[in-house]
């Protein structure tokens, strides 16, 4: 349950707060806002709820992760190891940083196996981008113990994860930094917008900075701020982020809804003994945006998918064939290799043979 599917007076109302006093930019015009600080307030409230340090709202999930990766400094030659199951939005990024992205394999959990993170370290591994995908965790436990013990920089793309917790812990505050994505698909939603938390001062005084064109955000009068660095317009409007501010306040509600139906349709499901469901690390702590699970081999993972589908499930997927969300089906990537000056590497994983799981390949 999508917050578009949510909207009501309470979005409506934050909106029109912001339209009243006529400012849509989230610095300075300090006179004309009445007091009215959008993007500020959703920033506090995140933190609040995830218990982080800092919270730093962007445009996008996309912005917050290229923020995260500039505020670790990520860069050219620097490889940074992902799924090949994710949205490709944490790859993109990671391109466009100069760095490369080195494929690791997922496995039962739909995320990174730290065994296989392990096994493709080089001398040149950077960073982890860690995915919990369709709202739950990856083995995060072990894979932040591997970097601690590596000395590897932990990004964590909970993109999809806003509301899941591993024991009690929010997903996202793990690593060094953590990004959100709250697109008008996202389980809390600004129409756009993303974010980036961190308890770390210095890596939210380069990313807040480095979202709007290296400003240093000191004192009142933006004309005469410093910009210590350089950056990129990655800011949010405070129209999006006044929708974000009720949505978030709905997130509870919308969790507990999800969670209970998960657990209607696990137990529809679950009567067939032939469905094998999907591991979550800590299933108390599934935000229950998806509910994944496996059968015996891929024609019959197909067959299911479209046999929901004619019921009228809809969004039942095999996640395999997905449009979106896999890497076979990033053609683009494989063709602009080469383009950022270093050689895209897909860990053991030759172009044509793509199949980073052939033996558990039957994923809906
Ligand atoms: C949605 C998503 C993103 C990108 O977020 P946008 O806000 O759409 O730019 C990145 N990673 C994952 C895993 C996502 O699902």
């Amino acid at each position: 349950m999508p917050g578009f599917e949510i909207f009501g007076e309470e979005e409506r109302k934050e909106v029109e707060e912001v339209l009243e006093t006529g400012v849509l930019f989230r610095y300075g015009f300090e006179g004309a806002r009445q007091g009215r600080w959008k993007a500020r307030e959703f920033e506090a409230e995140l933190a609040g709820r995830l218990g982080v340090g800092y919270c730093h709202l962007c445009a996008s999930g996309t912005a917050a992760l290229s923020t995260a990766l500039a505020a670790c400094g990520i860069g050219a030659g620097d490889e940074v190891i992902v799924p090949p199951f994710t949205f490709v939005a944490t790859i993109e990024t990671i391109l466009y940083a100069g760095a490369v992205p080195v494929f690791a394999d997922i496995d039962e959990t739909l995320c990174l196996d730290p065994a296989a993170v392990e096994a493709t370290l080089t001398p040149r591994t950077r960073g982890v981008a860690v995915v919990h995908m369709c709202g739950a965790m990856a083995r995060i436990d072990e894979l932040r113990d591997l970097c601690a013990k590596k000395g590897l920089i932990l990004i964590e793309d909970a993109c999809q994860a806003l509301g899941g917790t591993f024991r009690g812990q929010p997903l996202g505050t793990f690593g060094k930094m953590g990004c959100f994505s709250f697109d008008p698909v996202k389980t809390v939603t600004c129409g756009e917008g993303g974010a980036v938390v961190t308890d770390d001062r210095k890596l939210y005084d380069i990313a807040q900075s480095f979202a709007d064109h290296g400003h240093d955000h000191l004192g009142n009068d933006r004309g005469k701020e410093g910009h210590p660095i350089l950056g990129m317009n990655y800011r949010i409007s405070e129209l999006n982020a006044a929708v974000g501010l009720a949505q978030l306040r709905k997130l509870e509600a919308m969790v507990e809804r999800q969670r209970a139906n998960k657990e209607v349709l696990k137990r529809a499901i679950g009567r067939f003994p032939v469905v094998s469901f999907r591991p979550i690390p800590d299933e108390a702590g599934d935000s229950a945006t998806f509910l994944t699970f496996f059968l015996q081999d891929e024609g019959r993972a197909r067959e299911a998918a479209a046999a929901l589908g004619r019921e009228g499930v809809d969004g039942a997927f095999y996640w395999y064939d997905n449009n979106w969300h896999y890497l076979r089906k990033w053609d683009h990537l494989f063709e602009i290799s080469g383009w950022t000056k270093g050689d895209l590497i897909f860990g053991d994983c030759p172009k044509g043979d793509l199949s980073p799981n052939p033996g558990q390949s039957s994923k809906l």
